[in-house]
């Protein structure tokens, strides 16, 4: 069985063994994940993050939400990776974070200015082929706010792909802020709501093929 095909959901209200084929028969992961979480300092991480959720539940805007965590964390020097696409958006969370006391420390997915041909990429990979074009850079971001000892970095709109590598070097732990959807105002969650409707027909055709589209209908 898998969690997403379960209708049980003896898990959400508190069952601790499940039916035949429930990932709870076997408790190893479990109790590893007890361990761990009950390590130093992953315990206080874990109990802020669920007192934030209950604090401002349904209330506050995840920005809301991540500032009043790194006050609660008691973290000094915030830093952010950014698209250049979110620039204005940047600006407006450095304020903010500003305001509530923080030290910033900002890193832009365009720094270091290297043309796309180094890394082995061609005119036609290019989004305006004919054109300069310069990589974005995570893993350079993830090293610059390594290099300036930031307590906690954010994420605001790195392309698929290179949100992972920031992720992966990031010695701070990181949370997004906003995930990047160009077509759908960095709200991807609606391209799942819209997936059974035509207005995104053409997408899904493109990327899944037709055939295989209406499989899973
Ligand atoms: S852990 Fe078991 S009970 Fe919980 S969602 Fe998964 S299959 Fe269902």
């Amino acid at each position: 069985m898998e969690c997403v095909d379960c209708q049980s959901l003896l898990c959400y209200r508190g069952d601790q063994e499940g039916f035949p084929g429930c990932p709870m028969e076997d408790r190893t992961i479990f109790d590893e994940s007890l361990e761990l979480l009950k390590e130093d300092p992953i315990l206080k991480f874990y109990q802020t993050s669920c007192r934030i959720e209950s604090k401002g539940y349904g209330r506050w805007p995840r920005a809301c939400e991540i500032i009043q965590f790194c006050k609660d964390m008691e973290y000094q020097t915030i830093g952010f990776a950014f698209c250049i696409g979110l620039k204005r958006e940047a600006a407006i969370f450095n304020q903010l974070l500003k305001c509530a006391g923080f030290k910033t420390v900002s890193a832009l997915c365009k720094s270091g200015g290297i043309p796309k041909e180094v890394l082995g990429l061609s005119d036609k990979d290019k989004v305006r082929p004919g054109r300069t074009e310069v990589i974005c850079n995570p893993i350079a971001q993830a090293l610059r706010l390594n290099q300036q000892k930031t307590d906690f970095n954010v994420v605001i709109g790195l392309c698929v792909g290179h949100d992972s590598l920031f992720y992966k070097y990031s010695e701070a732990p990181v949370t997004t802020l906003v995930t990047k959807d160009r077509r759908l105002g960095h709200n991807p969650v609606a391209a799942l709501y819209m997936s059974e409707s035509g207005y995104l027909k053409e997408a899904f055709d493109e990327v899944m093929g037709e055939t295989v589209r209406e499989d899973t209908r």
